[in-house]
């Protein structure tokens, strides 16, 4: 977190999207203020059967009957799927360098996490060294596809593997939040449809533009989401819910912006390669460079640019993830990036 940025600072630090939400759900989300006295369950429940059609699992309003659970986001879910499968003696197994909150909530109760490193070359989950390296009991597995922070993605087949061959009793959280922004990454819904031991998580945070807002969803078999949801207490947002329905019912919205974020992120890419500037190529809207010294020190001479870049991974001191902003903000970018790179 960065406090008092400049108001002319360029944010490319979050993995945020600048194309905030689309008018249609901003004009859902003015209209529904005037009643936001009250709690609107229904609004949660209208999110839970658009997002069921577009993904073709099973909304239910009894808890028993439902394979969908709303939240406010996709971490509170991630949070307490930690704390409700994980325990001092079963481990939270994720990729290295992978997004750390699950981490911190297994930290919280004393349980332990295990880091197992990308595959080197094609970065993705090294799903076997995960399975071996979870022991005989581990609690939860973490799949992040696309990969938070390189934007790399696992095939569809490792994940497979990985579901069929964990031990039994425990379970396979995938986290799809920067899913729509890839344009090969398959998504993992079908397997909560299957009935397999996974959890799948939505955001509105990445693509849909919609961080500060706040909607998201687990998707996982009843008898999982009843030993998340225990976890949880009150209303959802309700700005954040009919925002979210809103935009899934807008057409093209996914493969319009996908291409939008991909022409930013590919025009960068092209330029850091014409720089022979080392970086992963990524299908997200983040991505990896190589800077070749500490990254905090690459961090900081990007900042007295007022260009804030994202964080440095300890297994990886001389790289930093950087998010894919508007073309302005990007040429922003290649400025600073080529004043404290030297390029
Ligand atoms: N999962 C991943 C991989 C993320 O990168 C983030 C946020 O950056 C989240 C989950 C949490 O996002 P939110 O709670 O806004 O859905």
């Amino acid at each position: 977190m960065v406090k008092n940025m400049p108001a002319d600072a360029v944010k490319i630090n979050a993995n945020e999207n600048p194309l905030g939400p689309c008018p249609e759900a901003a004009d859902a989300i003015h209209s529904v203020i005037k009643n936001g006295g009250r709690y609107l369950y229904e609004d949660t429940y209208d999110l839970g059967e658009t997002l069921a059609g577009v993904e073709g699992v099973k909304f239910g309003y009894k808890p028993d009957d439902s394979y969908i659970e709303i939240f406010a986001g996709s971490s509170a879910p991630l949070h307490q799927a930690v704390l409700a499968f994980c325990s001092k003696d079963r481990a939270f197994v994720k990729a290295d360098p992978g997004y750390e909150a699950g981490e911190r909530a297994a930290k919280f109760i004393g349980a332990k996490t295990v880091n197992v490193p990308l595959r080197q070359g094609t970065w993705d989950h090294d799903v076997k060294a995960m399975l071996a390296a979870g022991g005989p009991n581990p609690g939860l597995f973490y799949i992040c596809n696309p990969n938070n922070p390189t934007g790399t993605l696992t095939s569809r087949a490792d994940i497979e593997y990985l579901v069929a061959n964990t031990p039994a009793g425990s379970i396979v959280m995938i986290d799809e939040a920067y899913i729509h922004i890839s344009k090969s990454a398959v998504p993992c819904s079908d397997m909560v449809a299957q009935g397999k031991d996974v959890i799948v998580l939505r955001t509105f945070s990445k693509l849909y533009g919609m961080a500060g807002l706040r909607a998201g969803a687990a998707m996982a078999r009843p008898d999982l989401l009843e030993k998340i949801r225990p976890y949880s207490a009150g209303a959802m947002p309700v700005t954040g819910m009919v925002g979210a329905t809103a935009s899934l019912k807008v057409k093209n919205l996914v493969a319009d912006r996908r291409k939008i974020m991909g022409d930013v992120r590919e025009d960068v890419f092209n330029w850091l390669s014409a720089k022979n500037v080392h970086f992963i190529p990524s299908e997200s809207n983040c991505f990896m460079i190589d800077v070749k010294r500490p990254g905090k020190e690459f961090y900081n001479q990007m900042a007295e640019q007022k260009v804030y870049i994202g964080r440095v991974w300890p297994v990886w001191p001389q790289w930093v993830r950087v998010s894919v902003g508007t073309k302005d903000e990007m040429a922003k970018f290649k400025t600073a990036f080529t004043k404290a790179y030297n390029v």
